[in-house]
């Protein structure tokens, strides 16, 4: 009782209590937040006096997200619904006389980091699940890895050491793993990574390749950045934008950022008229506000990296014509200035002496573990904490 207590005083930031129960349900494929408010009969107000910041964080919501709501003890009336938007970020809806309050408000998390060492038996992939029981870091570094790592003919006995970071929510992992240096040795000489301002770069500075992409769009200036969370100081609220905005005049030419299929291409709420490309490796890439598609673009069609796909506009939810382009990673928004070639490969000047620094600590965390033998944190440790919710969970006043 008193750990139901906890939680939902940390989910939902409430101290005083009534009869109340509480679900943790999966968000419906294809639902949007105008759906769900017309489902459980809450006001379609809500999302029509919404800002436009909001309303694009709305089409955020992901299919299968567990959200959480809560309602009172004969379970009729929702009293509040917790909606994550990303990792950081989540929709709470609180009922206040015949209404309810919509608010931004930051997911509670902690976030620990871990370095440890070991000895590949088998593959560094299967060596670290063995070792962490943790698949996402496992996953997390080999793709750190693989554009400037050849894994094959790697012998046993030959180390990796990692430092990494994972967030963790009621004693659970949350989100991803991100990998911040790594050293892995093939016949006992070692290949050091380092991650630095979003992007891996090896000992020397060197950007380490990965999958590019193109800029949508030519000659506009970005007048929007990527951010996961921000607090806005002057509206007191919280905010986040799930991509990049480039400034542009309406009918500036679009491109498909990387080769892909087009697997929506339509009217999506405070978007307005968008195209979504799934490309390679997990990757997926949205065009928003757009005035119109090139003919010819619709569910299915591959288009080729470079591709005109249609044109900028102010369709949706927009003050003036820009585009929104978002970037995601197995369905989770990523920085895309992260990903689109927009520097030089190789770090220069100031920034290159930073960097050295950064590396040479890093390197020196990796190489004591490696002595030490450094253990890592498994999985089913950090979950012993065990605060997980029941499928339904009633909890008396
Ligand atoms: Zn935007």
């Amino acid at each position: 009782m008193i750990k139901k207590l906890i939680l939902l005083i940390f989910l939902f930031q409430i101290s005083v209590l009534n009869a109340s129960i509480v679900e943790k349900l999966p968000w419906p494929e294809g639902e949007s937040f105008l759906h769900f408010l017309d489902h459980h009969g809450m006001p379609q107000s809500i999302y029509w006096n919404l800002d436009k910041e909001d309303k694009e964080l709305c089409e955020e919501i992901r299919a299968g997200v567990s959200y959480y709501m809560m309602t009172d003890d004969n379970g009729s009336v929702i009293e509040q619904v917790l909606i994550p938007i990303n990792e950081e970020l989540q929709i709470h809806l609180v009922r206040e006389a015949e209404n309810y309050r919509f608010e931004m408000i930051p997911v509670a998390y902690q976030e620990i980091t871990d370095l440890f060492a070991l000895s590949i038996e088998r593959s560094p992939y299967q060596d670290i699940i063995k070792a962490t029981n943790n698949r996402l870091l496992a996953h997390a570094f080999v793709d750190a890895f693989k554009n400037s790592f050849d894994f094959t003919r790697l012998r046993k006995g030959d180390r990796l050491a990692v430092v990494y970071k994972e967030k963790l929510r009621l004693g659970r992992p949350y989100g991803l793993p991100t990998i911040e240096a790594a050293m892995i040795e093939k016949r006992k000489k070692p290949h050091y990574l380092f991650r630095f301002h979003d992007r891996y770069y090896d000992e020397k500075g060197r950007e380490v390749e990965g999958f590019l992409f193109r800029k949508p769009v030519n000659h506009v200036r970005i007048t929007s950045r990527f951010t996961l969370r921000r607090y806005h100081p002057v509206l007191k609220r919280y905010r986040a934008h799930l991509g990049v905005d480039f400034g542009g005049r309406t009918g500036t030419p679009i491109y498909a950022a990387a080769d892909g299929r087009i697997i929506f291409a339509g009217r999506l709420g405070g978007y307005g008229n968008v195209i979504k490309i799934r490309h390679r490796d997990g990757f997926m890439t949205l065009y928003a506000h757009m005035h119109k598609f090139r003919r010819g673009m619709r569910r299915g069609k591959y288009v080729k990296k470079g591709q005109v796909i249609g044109y900028i506009g102010s369709t949706g939810m927009s003050t003036g014509p820009h585009l929104h382009f978002g970037l995601y990673k197995n369905g989770r928004p990523i920085n895309p200035l992260g990903v689109i070639k927009v520097t030089k490969k190789t770090i220069y000047g100031k920034t290159r002496k930073e960097f050295l620094r950064y590396a040479a600590i890093m390197k020196e965390k990796l190489q004591n573990a490696v002595e030490t033998n450094a253990c890592p944190v498994r999985l089913d440790d950090l979950s012993r904490s065990n605060m997980c919710i029941d499928e339904k969970t009633s909890v008396g006043g």
